[in-house]
């Protein structure tokens, strides 16, 4: 992989009006996605007249990789592929190899349902890849496949973390989104099942990102919640973020079976180390999840702007940056009905 190179485009770090640095870039590579999670995309209330992105709107694989050599000018480190469903992008491993000869990068992740991984675990591995998230928010059949709005199967999730294994990649990180009500009955099966594995299980607070999900407070379990009930059956003991920025607080199982996390967005903000910028599957950046609208990087990129402009842009949108949503979180910020949809911009 490439080693670090000097910010080549700033003669000092690049800080936003809070003082973060931009060391992350997440990746939308597609709006659509094969799951309908009710959380995100839920089948009967995302927008009827939504229409996905055509192949012409979405940024080609040269022009992410340009893109990233930017944004790796700038200070980013870390890339993390998303979507939707960043797997329904035919010929993802090529987008890998690309990134992963962009100077400056030094880890390549990215977050999928694990539904179509077994047939490109290989590739990606070959590629590039370094690290792989898969979401699983039950074991059960029937709750995972509800969770999956209808379309997937608890199955081929376990398979796709086998096929993780097969193809190199080392421990994952798995996701599971809890709702009260709907999946909180799977999280000591999901501590059972994958305490020992060396997965890191990561549980997430249901957040109320985008427009069409009809969050409603009551559905989150705080974190705290569930560790009190992990912790009565598997004692935890607090462990010390691996970097500033991750989001995930580390609790380690007392009696072995190494470690799980909790991604307390809505209890337990984590604004003051956001260091995260997004990219959108259409070439907007976005400086927060809960953002209302993008910054049109596509437009520049094939009007023909050299690389230290599309620097000097994504720049200014970087310093003016004085998002802190979940810090505020609150009827006058959630009022708004525009913000950008989480299939848009991939957690
Ligand atoms: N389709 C891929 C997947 O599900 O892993 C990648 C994109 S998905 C938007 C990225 C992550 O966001 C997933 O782990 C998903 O569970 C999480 N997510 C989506 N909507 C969420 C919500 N309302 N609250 C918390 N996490 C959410
Ligand atoms: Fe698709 Fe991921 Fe959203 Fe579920 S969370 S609908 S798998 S993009
Ligand atoms: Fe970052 Fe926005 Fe989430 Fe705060 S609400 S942690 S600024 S993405």
């Amino acid at each position: 992989m490439a080693t670090a190179i000097p910010l080549r485009f700033m003669a000092s770090p690049l800080r936003d009006r809070r003082a973060r640095a931009l060391t992350d870039l997440r990746i939308s590579v597609i709006d659509r996605c094969n799951f309908r999670c009710p959380y995100c995309m839920p089948e009967e209330d995302y927008p009827r007249d939504h229409e996905f992105l055509s192949k012409d709107q979405r940024l080609r694989f040269e022009e992410i990789a340009r893109l990233a050599t930017v944004f790796a000018g700038l200070g980013v480190r870390k890339l993390r592929l998303t979507g939707g469903e960043p797997l329904l992008r035919r010929d993802l491993p090529e987008l890998v190899r690309q990134l992963a000869g962009v100077p400056g990068i030094d880890d390549i992740a990215m977050t999928s349902n694990g539904s179509l991984l077994p047939r490109h675990a290989e590739a990606l591995r070959k590629a590039g890849l370094d690290r792989i998230t898969l979401s699983i928010d039950a074991l059960d059949a029937q709750v995972y496949r509800r969770l999956s709005g209808g379309r997937g199967e608890v199955g081929d999730v376990l398979a796709a973390i086998d096929a993780a294994g097969t193809a190199g990649f080392g421990p994952l990180k798995l996701n599971c989104v809890v709702m009260r009500g709907i999946n909180d009955g799977e999280v000591e099966p999901l501590v059972e099942r994958f305490r020992g594995s060396g997965h890191v299980l990561r549980f997430i607070e249901y957040m109320d990102v985008g427009t069409c999900n009809d969050w409603r407070g009551d559905l989150v379990v705080p974190s705290t919640e569930l560790r009190e009930r992990i912790a009565r059956r598997w004692p935890l003991q607090p462990l010390a973020r691996a970097h500033g920025s991750d989001v995930a607080e580390r609790w380690r199982f007392v009696e072995g079976g190494g470690e799980i996390g909790f991604i307390s967005s809505v209890s337990e903000p984590f604004c003051g180390d956001c260091s995260r910028a997004r990219l959108s599957a259409d070439g907007r950046l976005y400086t927060c999840l809960f953002a209302r609208q993008g910054h049109d990087l596509r437009g520049p990129l094939r009007a023909g702007a050299g690389d230290a402009e599309l620097a000097a842009i994504i720049a200014a949108v970087w310093r003016a940056r004085d998002d802190r949503y979940s810090e505020l979180r609150g009827a006058a910020v959630r009022g708004a009905r525009s913000r950008v949809e989480m299939y848009e911009i991939g957690g």
